[in-house]
Protein backbone atom coordinates (compact mmCIF):
# COMPACT_ATOMS: atom_id res chain seq x y z
CA UNK A 1 0.00 0.00 0.00
CA UNK A 2 2.73 2.43 0.90
CA UNK A 3 3.65 1.58 -2.68
CA UNK A 4 0.79 3.14 -4.52
CA UNK A 5 0.46 5.69 -2.05
CA UNK A 6 3.78 6.44 -3.49
CA UNK A 7 2.96 6.74 -6.83
CA UNK A 8 -0.78 8.93 -6.03
CA UNK A 9 1.76 11.00 -4.93
CA UNK A 10 3.99 11.15 -7.96
CA UNK A 11 0.91 11.68 -9.53
CA UNK A 12 0.19 14.55 -7.85
CA UNK A 13 3.30 16.04 -8.56
CA UNK A 14 3.34 15.28 -12.15
CA UNK A 15 -0.31 17.41 -12.05
CA UNK A 16 1.34 20.22 -10.23
CA UNK A 17 4.81 20.41 -11.86
CA UNK A 18 4.22 19.18 -15.17
CA UNK A 19 0.41 19.01 -16.60
CA UNK A 20 -0.48 22.31 -15.14
CA UNK A 21 2.99 24.57 -15.90
CA UNK A 22 2.49 27.80 -17.01
CA UNK A 23 4.18 26.66 -20.80
CA UNK A 24 1.54 23.99 -21.04
CA UNK A 25 3.59 21.22 -22.74
CA UNK A 26 1.17 18.80 -22.74
CA UNK A 27 -1.55 21.11 -24.15
CA UNK A 28 0.78 21.21 -27.47
CA UNK A 29 0.51 16.84 -26.62
CA UNK A 30 -3.21 16.84 -27.18
CA UNK A 31 -3.09 17.89 -30.62
CA UNK A 32 -1.04 14.24 -31.14
CA UNK A 33 2.29 12.81 -30.75
CA UNK A 34 5.08 13.18 -33.18
CA UNK A 35 8.43 10.80 -31.61
CA UNK A 36 10.95 10.45 -34.10
CA UNK A 37 12.41 7.93 -32.11
CA UNK A 38 11.22 4.12 -30.83
CA UNK A 39 12.64 1.97 -28.35
CA UNK A 40 12.47 -1.46 -27.35
CA UNK A 41 13.27 -1.88 -24.08
CA UNK A 42 13.58 -5.00 -21.55
CA UNK A 43 10.57 -4.49 -18.65
CA UNK A 44 12.83 -4.79 -15.79
CA UNK A 45 11.76 -2.32 -13.22
CA UNK A 46 15.49 -0.44 -13.53
CA UNK A 47 15.91 -0.05 -16.83
CA UNK A 48 12.56 2.54 -17.98
CA UNK A 49 14.40 4.32 -20.87
CA UNK A 50 12.33 7.45 -20.58
CA UNK A 51 13.57 7.61 -16.98
CA UNK A 52 17.65 7.07 -17.56
CA UNK A 53 17.34 9.31 -20.87
CA UNK A 54 15.31 12.07 -18.80
CA UNK A 55 12.57 12.29 -21.50
CA UNK A 56 9.54 14.50 -21.67
CA UNK A 57 6.38 13.06 -22.61
CA UNK A 58 6.12 12.67 -26.49
CA UNK A 59 9.87 12.54 -26.72
CA UNK A 60 9.69 8.40 -27.06
CA UNK A 61 7.42 5.46 -28.44
CA UNK A 62 8.40 2.89 -26.21
CA UNK A 63 7.41 -0.89 -26.47
CA UNK A 64 9.26 -3.09 -23.33
CA UNK A 65 9.09 -6.67 -23.18
CA UNK A 66 11.43 -9.71 -21.55
CA UNK A 67 15.09 -9.32 -22.22
CA UNK A 68 14.08 -6.18 -25.09
CA UNK A 69 13.31 -9.44 -27.56
CA UNK A 70 12.18 -8.09 -31.28
CA UNK A 71 10.63 -11.98 -32.82
CA UNK A 72 11.67 -12.00 -36.72
CA UNK A 73 9.33 -11.00 -38.87
CA UNK A 74 5.99 -13.55 -38.80
CA UNK A 75 3.06 -13.06 -41.25
CA UNK A 76 0.63 -15.63 -39.15
CA UNK A 77 -2.50 -16.08 -37.28
CA UNK A 78 -0.63 -15.17 -33.95
CA UNK A 79 -1.19 -12.06 -31.26
CA UNK A 80 2.31 -10.00 -32.58
CA UNK A 81 1.94 -7.66 -29.49
CA UNK A 82 5.75 -6.25 -30.30
CA UNK A 83 5.61 -6.29 -33.96
CA UNK A 84 2.42 -4.51 -33.87
CA UNK A 85 3.89 -1.72 -31.63
CA UNK A 86 6.63 -1.34 -34.41
CA UNK A 87 4.70 -1.77 -37.27
CA UNK A 88 2.48 1.66 -35.57
CA UNK A 89 5.67 3.08 -34.72
CA UNK A 90 7.39 3.04 -38.43
CA UNK A 91 4.13 3.39 -40.82
CA UNK A 92 1.92 5.22 -38.70
CA UNK A 93 4.34 7.67 -36.34
CA UNK A 94 7.62 7.59 -38.88
CA UNK A 95 9.95 7.38 -36.51
CA UNK A 96 13.29 7.89 -37.78
CA UNK A 97 15.33 5.67 -35.44
CA UNK A 98 14.46 2.26 -33.87
CA UNK A 99 17.16 1.53 -30.73
CA UNK A 100 17.13 -1.95 -28.99
CA UNK A 101 17.83 -0.77 -25.85
CA UNK A 102 19.18 -4.03 -23.67
CA UNK A 103 21.41 -3.72 -20.05
CA UNK A 104 23.51 -5.66 -17.79
CA UNK A 105 21.74 -7.95 -15.03
CA UNK A 106 19.31 -8.73 -17.03
CA UNK A 107 17.27 -10.82 -15.10
CA UNK A 108 15.29 -12.30 -18.54
CA UNK A 109 18.87 -13.40 -20.29
CA UNK A 110 20.03 -14.81 -17.24
CA UNK A 111 17.07 -17.08 -17.54
CA UNK A 112 17.41 -17.75 -20.93
CA UNK A 113 20.91 -18.96 -19.89
CA UNK A 114 19.83 -20.97 -16.98
CA UNK A 115 16.82 -21.97 -18.68
CA UNK A 116 15.70 -24.98 -16.60
CA UNK A 117 14.42 -22.74 -13.97
CA UNK A 118 12.29 -21.23 -16.77
CA UNK A 119 10.91 -24.69 -18.26
CA UNK A 120 7.96 -25.00 -16.14
CA UNK A 121 6.65 -21.79 -17.77
CA UNK A 122 3.59 -21.15 -19.50
CA UNK A 123 4.75 -18.11 -21.93
CA UNK A 124 8.27 -17.10 -20.27
CA UNK A 125 10.32 -20.27 -21.81
CA UNK A 126 8.77 -19.93 -25.30
CA UNK A 127 9.32 -16.06 -25.64
CA UNK A 128 12.96 -16.35 -24.61
CA UNK A 129 13.04 -19.18 -27.32
CA UNK A 130 13.92 -16.43 -29.91
CA UNK A 131 16.89 -15.67 -28.30
CA UNK A 132 18.14 -19.83 -27.88
CA UNK A 133 20.25 -19.73 -31.06
CA UNK A 134 22.01 -16.59 -29.56
CA UNK A 135 22.06 -18.68 -26.21
CA UNK A 136 23.54 -21.56 -27.93
CA UNK A 137 26.81 -19.36 -29.91
CA UNK A 138 27.73 -17.69 -26.31
CA UNK A 139 27.78 -20.34 -24.77
CA UNK A 140 29.71 -22.40 -27.24
CA UNK A 141 32.36 -19.56 -27.72
CA UNK A 142 32.59 -19.66 -23.39
CA UNK A 143 32.10 -23.30 -22.50
CA UNK A 144 30.03 -22.95 -20.00
CA UNK A 145 27.51 -20.47 -18.14
CA UNK A 146 29.40 -18.11 -16.26
CA UNK A 147 28.74 -13.77 -15.68
CA UNK A 148 31.15 -13.27 -18.63
CA UNK A 149 28.68 -15.36 -20.64
CA UNK A 150 25.57 -14.01 -19.70
CA UNK A 151 26.87 -10.09 -20.56
CA UNK A 152 28.07 -11.54 -23.97
CA UNK A 153 24.07 -12.71 -24.14
CA UNK A 154 22.95 -9.40 -22.96
CA UNK A 155 25.09 -8.24 -26.11
CA UNK A 156 23.78 -10.34 -28.67
CA UNK A 157 20.92 -10.33 -28.28
CA UNK A 158 20.44 -6.80 -28.85
CA UNK A 159 22.48 -7.49 -32.43
CA UNK A 160 20.09 -10.18 -33.06
CA UNK A 161 17.11 -8.19 -32.08
CA UNK A 162 18.80 -5.13 -34.31
CA UNK A 163 18.84 -8.04 -36.93
CA UNK A 164 15.51 -9.42 -36.90
CA UNK A 165 14.05 -5.63 -37.18
CA UNK A 166 15.44 -5.88 -41.09
CA UNK A 167 13.31 -9.03 -41.67
CA UNK A 168 10.45 -6.79 -41.53
CA UNK A 169 10.04 -5.77 -45.55
CA UNK A 170 8.78 -2.26 -44.75
CA UNK A 171 11.90 -1.50 -42.35
CA UNK A 172 14.54 -2.98 -44.68
CA UNK A 173 12.84 -0.61 -47.06
CA UNK A 174 12.88 2.50 -45.12
CA UNK A 175 16.23 1.71 -43.71
CA UNK A 176 17.53 1.38 -47.88
CA UNK A 177 15.86 4.24 -48.37
CA UNK A 178 17.84 6.40 -45.10
CA UNK A 179 14.99 7.29 -43.68
CA UNK A 180 15.27 5.05 -40.66
CA UNK A 181 18.19 3.86 -38.54
CA UNK A 182 18.70 1.05 -36.37
CA UNK A 183 20.05 0.94 -33.05
CA UNK A 184 21.70 -1.01 -30.22
CA UNK A 185 22.06 0.47 -27.58
CA UNK A 186 23.59 -1.03 -23.90
CA UNK A 187 22.99 0.21 -20.44
CA UNK A 188 25.63 -0.93 -18.32
CA UNK A 189 23.86 -0.53 -14.73
CA UNK A 190 27.37 -1.27 -12.54
CA UNK A 191 29.23 2.27 -14.35
CA UNK A 192 25.93 4.07 -15.27
CA UNK A 193 26.88 3.78 -18.82
CA UNK A 194 25.44 4.03 -21.68
CA UNK A 195 26.69 2.07 -24.98
CA UNK A 196 25.87 1.86 -28.30
CA UNK A 197 27.54 -0.79 -30.68
CA UNK A 198 29.26 0.62 -33.20
CA UNK A 199 29.42 -1.25 -36.64
CA UNK A 200 32.86 -0.04 -37.61
CA UNK A 201 34.86 -2.30 -34.72
CA UNK A 202 31.99 -4.59 -33.88
CA UNK A 203 32.29 -3.43 -30.09
CA UNK A 204 29.92 -1.78 -27.70
CA UNK A 205 31.22 1.77 -26.46
CA UNK A 206 30.31 4.93 -24.31
CA UNK A 207 28.07 6.83 -26.30
CA UNK A 208 29.68 9.90 -25.07
CA UNK A 209 32.77 8.58 -27.00
CA UNK A 210 31.15 7.73 -29.88
CA UNK A 211 28.87 11.25 -30.13
CA UNK A 212 31.35 14.05 -31.30
CA UNK A 213 28.73 16.80 -29.25
CA UNK A 214 28.69 14.58 -26.15
CA UNK A 215 32.07 14.13 -26.52
CA UNK A 216 32.94 17.55 -26.53
CA UNK A 217 30.56 18.17 -23.70
CA UNK A 218 32.39 15.99 -21.52
CA UNK A 219 35.79 17.27 -22.70
CA UNK A 220 34.60 20.53 -21.24
CA UNK A 221 32.97 19.31 -18.04
CA UNK A 222 36.41 18.12 -17.18
CA UNK A 223 38.41 21.09 -17.64
ZN1 LIG B 1 16.24 -7.21 -18.67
Amino acid sequence: MKDIQKFIAGFRNFRKEYFSREDAPFEILLKGQNPTTMVIACSDSRTDPSFIMQCEPGDIFVVRNVANIVPPYESDEGFHGVSSAIEYAVKVLKVEHLIVLGHSLCGGIDALMHDDKVRHTEFLYKWLSVMRPVREEVVDHFGEVNKRSCTACEMAGILRSVRNLMTFPWIKERVGEGKLSLHGWYFEMESGQLLSYMRETETFEPLSMCCPVLKREQEDESE
